[in-house]
């Protein structure tokens, strides 16, 4: 996969540093080709909705780096999990800029794993692994018995999870909660309705342990930061498509 970088907007980097941002060399190029290749295979399968190269670098790239500050306690080789990454958004800009912290991109649709995949190896994101699941799976597993103890859980295994536009909080904390280890946090990208999701989550966060930490407005929306206080029940996450079809602690009308 031959591709062009593409270039940000005039003023876009200068944006980005006024949030905290700070760039690499070579890291802008590389977000650039990034954007390229997503651009790209956006003719061919449905990533995202948006089509201009310019809005794309603010409502996409700008949007998952506005993280950046919230993920600055991380230490060298902590482990992020990016849940419903679809065209690798906010997974890969991070990876990008943040290169000694591990990241694993889950997506429940082969076609974007497969995206995935190819965008990591055409960047040489050797810090980025792709796993094609639903996030209620990875929750439950505990992993393998071993000599050395049970070894590769995806449940209570991650020091940060981060997920933008998967669905409403008070399902969303179902798929994510149970992957994060005790004390680390959840970060979710969401719109102007933040507030309103996180009433409607309430209970949901009540009965997966999980304190609303604080709410970050940026100039692309809204993050909502949740830190895991203790172990989630064996009881969640529930089945493939439960959250969904009925979020916890949410009174079907
Ligand atoms: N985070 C990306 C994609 C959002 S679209 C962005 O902001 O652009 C939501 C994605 O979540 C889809 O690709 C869908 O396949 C995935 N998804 C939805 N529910 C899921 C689940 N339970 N487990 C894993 N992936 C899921």
């Amino acid at each position: 996969m031959m591709i062009e970088a593409l270039t940000p907007p005039a003023g876009w980097i200068e944006r980005a540093n006024e949030l905290g941002i700070s760039f690499n060399e070579g890291e802008v190029e590389q977000l650039g080709r990034y954007l390229a290749l997503l651009m790209d295979a956006n003719t061919r399968m449905n990533l995202t909705a948006i089509r201009d190269v310019d809005e794309a670098w603010d409502k996409h790239i700008l949007d998952a780096l506005t993280l950046v500050p919230v993920m600055s306690e991380l230490e060298d080789n902590a482990s992020v999990i990016d849940i419903g990454s679809g065209g690798g958004i906010p997974g890969i800009p991070l990876a990008i800029v943040m290169p000694k912290v591990w990241f694993t991109l889950v997506d429940a649709t082969a076609k974007k794993c497969n995206f995935l995949e190819e965008a990591a190896e055409a960047l040489g994101l050797t810090s980025v692994r792709v796993i094609n699941d639903r996030a209620e799976r990875l929750g439950n597993d505990i992993g393998e018995r071993t000599p050395n103890g049970r070894e590769d859980a995806h449940r209570e295994h991650y020091d940060l999870v981060v997920a933008r536009a998967v669905g409403r909080m008070a399902m969303l904390v179902e798929l994510t909660v149970p992957l994060v280890k005790v004390g680390g946090l959840v970060v979710l990208t969401k719109g102007q309705k933040a507030d309103e999701e996180l009433a409607e989550a309430k209970q949901a966060l009540y009965m997966l342990h999980t304190s609303h930490a604080g709410t970050i407005d940026t100039p692309t929306g809204r993050i909502v930061v949740l830190e895991k206080q203790r172990k989630t029940p064996r009881d969640y996450p529930r089945g493939n498509g439960e959250p969904k079809r009925s979020p916890l602690g949410v009174v079907k009308k």
